[in-house]
């Protein structure tokens, strides 16, 4: 039995309405350039400064609000399809592109919309997988994208819990089937970006060794395997270098890693 009587099916709009509106606000549509077919690409992306940070995961996923900023990280373009995160997708190289106008069909149905909706972006953040593996990018590239789908996909999930502490309709089944499909997304994220650390060098994924033995340590613990979780994170603790930061999150990971009685 529900603890409280969901609201009207009218309060429940207008409180919807009000959240819509709010992310709205915190938007504006910057326009990209496709290097693949050379038309504009405008993506709707989060103002800076209006998002306010509400708290960080264990695995340096950081939670907003009004806006999920996770929903805005990639820019899709209209007319060829080629999808790619803000960073990446002007720059790649003249093999990216043929590989892109090879293999990339336009698609998607993807739909500029004045909010993105939790469906929407993560079709829109698979998209940059499938362009990513069709220009052959590197593990780092494609264990980012992993781990941001991973992100988007608890957002999407957390807002549906939300949605049913607040006495909404929401199927067990969703939160179950979104449960699996970040555990998924995070174990990819683990696996490519163990091969980035074995084959590419520091900066990876935009991040110093520090951090990204951090991050790693991190996606290993949520993954189940503990012991190489601790071998990365013990070297920080001892590590004099390790900026203050980066060690009290080492520090709550080493808690987490202690065997519970
Ligand atoms: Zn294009």
């Amino acid at each position: 039995m529900r603890g409280q009587l969901p609201g009207s099916e009218k309060e429940i709009d207008a409180v919807t309405e009000d959240l819509f509106n709010a992310e709205a606000d915190v938007l504006y549509v910057r326009e990209y350039h496709c290097p693949v077919c050379e038309v504009v690409a405008p993506t709707r992306l989060i103002r800076s400064g209006k998002n306010r940070v509400t708290g960080r995961d264990m695995d340096l996923r950081q939670r907003y609000e009004p806006a999920d900023a996770e929903k805005y990280t990639v820019v899709v373009c209209p007319q060829c399809g080629h999808t790619a995160f803000l960073s990446r997708f002007e720059s790649i190289t003249e093999r990216e592109i043929k590989a892109l106008r090879q293999w990339m069909k336009p698609d998607q149905g993807l739909e500029e919309e004045p909010v993105y909706s939790y469906e929407t972006a993560y079709a829109r953040i698979r998209c940059a997988m499938k362009d990513a593996m069709v220009r052959g990018a590197k593990p780092s590239e494609t264990g980012y994208i992993a781990l941001h789908t991973a992100w988007l996909i608890r957002g999407w999930r957390e807002m549906l819990e939300k949605d049913a502490a607040e006495g909404k309709s929401v199927p067990d089944k969703q939160v179950q089937q979104l449960r699996d499909m970040e555990k998924h997304c995070l174990s990819m994220a683990t696996d490519r970006l163990s091969r980035a650390m074995e084959t590419e060098s520091f900066p990876i994924a935009g991040m110093d060794e520090m951090t990204f033995h951090y991050l790693l340590a991190a996606l290993n613990c949520q993954c189940g395997s503990k012991e190489t979780a601790a071998q990365l994170v013990m070297p920080l603790l001892r590590n004099r270098q390790t900026p203050p930061a980066l060690r009290i999150l080492a520090e709550d990971l080493r808690d987490e890693l202690r065997p519970r009685r």
